[in-house]
């Protein structure tokens, strides 16, 4: 995910245009800003490339959930059901607005499986949250049948997957609201930044206001504007707007150089007896920022993976134990370890994670390894490390 491998003069000449009036804010300082509004511009440019009606920017991946879900209406008490491996942020956004995260199991797709899904639905259930991770996607053509079947909002977490498609659909365009990261070591980078993409007027609506204190953004004098509802403050400012205008440009340059780097990389391994692939949904296709892979069981996937380090590869990763993407690394949230009281409604609905049977994740994460698809490699150096893995999976099959 490789939007810092780019950075150059393009960046800069959109930064320099924002440094040049000091006209650091997204909103109001009309006379000032020499015309320049980079946040508007990029919400205008990355609705358009992903065909959606809007698009909201805001200060990161994490403050996009949470926006989505506060524009969705989610509240105290309502359960969002959430997949088991996925970045830290997902529970975080649910319990920031006192919501409630139900953790379901995941499929061989890497991301949530439908019937996992649907068993978990209570009358308290108001929201489904895939995770299209390490570049592919949830099966959203199910999971949408289900949400309509039982009339709940489908917020797709797209941060790890811009540029990927289902059925013909950008991801976070397929679902009620989709949200995006432009963190650092995403594909593309704001150095922080987030986005919501919604096809929906008035989730587009809340999001606008609760990401600026509530603000009606109706006229030009931003103190006499009136506030329908509370918010909070997740706006972008217009330097990270700036760098990730330019960065746009270049998204899909960079996703043709992934998919040509991932597919070199992975015909090399397919030859390896004993290795596949995760499941890509029917309909679906990635933005290649990782190649993950299955070996046959838990204790030759630790195997490979320590050989595969130790043969020098860098950025091949083993979710189920080395990192905190897998409920297995989250002992904080396990341990509901805050530092002020949760809401009574978290404390009393929440499952006893120490104790819940997540053996089907634990089957298909015990067994992936992923590997970063980087888009300064040459061909020559995907070859070696393709070489390089292959060798050190030999060494343990
Ligand atoms: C990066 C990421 C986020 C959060 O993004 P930040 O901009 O770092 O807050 C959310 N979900 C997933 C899957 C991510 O990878």
């Amino acid at each position: 995910m490789p939007g810092f491998e780019i950075f150059g003069a393009e960046e800069r000449k959109q930064v320099n245009d924002v440094l040049e009036t000091g006209v650091l804010m997204r909103y109001g300082f009309d006379g000032m800003r020499n015309n320049h509004w980079k946040a508007q511009e990029f919400e205008a440019a990355f609705a358009k490339r992903m065909d959606a009606e809007y698009c909201q920017l805001v200060s990161s991946g994490t403050a996009a959930l949470t926006v989505a879900l506060a524009a969705a209406g989610i509240g105290a008490g309502d359960e969002v059901i959430m997949p088991t491996f996925t970045f830290v942020a997902s529970f975080e956004s649910i319990l920031a607005l006192g919501a409630v995260p139900i953790l379901v199991d995941i499929d061989d797709t890497l991301t949530l499986d439908p019937k996992a899904v649907e068993a978990a639905i209570s009358p308290k259930t108001k929201c489904v949250m895939p995770v299209h991770m390490c570049g592919s996607m949830a099966d959203l053509r199910a999971l949408k049948a289900i949400c309509n079947k039982h009339s709940l909002i489908l917020l797709e977490d797209a941060c790890q997957a811009i540029g990927g498609t289902y059925e013909g659909k950008a991801l976070g365009s397929y679902g009620d609201l989709g949200c995006f990261s432009f963190d650092y070591v995403k594909t593309i980078t704001c150095g922080e930044g987030g986005a919501v993409l919604t096809n929906n007027e008035k989730y587009a609506l809340h999001a606008d206001h609760y990401q600026d204190h509530g603000h009606d953004h109706i006229g030009k004098d931003r103190g006499a504007e009136s506030h329908p509802f509370l918010g909070y403050n997740f706006r972008i400012s217009e330097l990270n707007a700036a760098v990730g205008l330019a960065q746009l440009d270049k998204l899909d340059g960079i996703l043709n150089t992934q998919k040509e780097n991932y597919t070199m990389l992975r015909e090399a391994l397919k030859t390896i007896n004993g290795v596949t692939f995760r499941r890509v949904p029917e309909g679906g296709e990635e933005n290649y920022s990782f190649l993950s892979f299955f070996l046959p069981t838990e204790e030759l996937t630790q195997k490979a993976h320590k050989a595969i380090a130790e043969a020098g590869v860098d950025a091949c990763f083993y979710w189920y134990t080395n990192n905190w993407h897998y409920i297995n690394g989250w002992e904080h949230l396990r341990n509901l370890k805050t530092l002020g009281n949760l809401p009574s409604e978290v404390q009393t609905q929440m499952q006893d994670l120490n104790n819940t049977d997540f053996s089907k994740s634990d089957a298909v994460m015990g067994r992936t390894i992923s590997s970063l698809i980087k888009i300064g490699w040459t061909e020559k150096q995907v070859h070696e490390r393709a070489e390089a893995i292959k060798n050190a999976i030999a060494s343990v099959l």
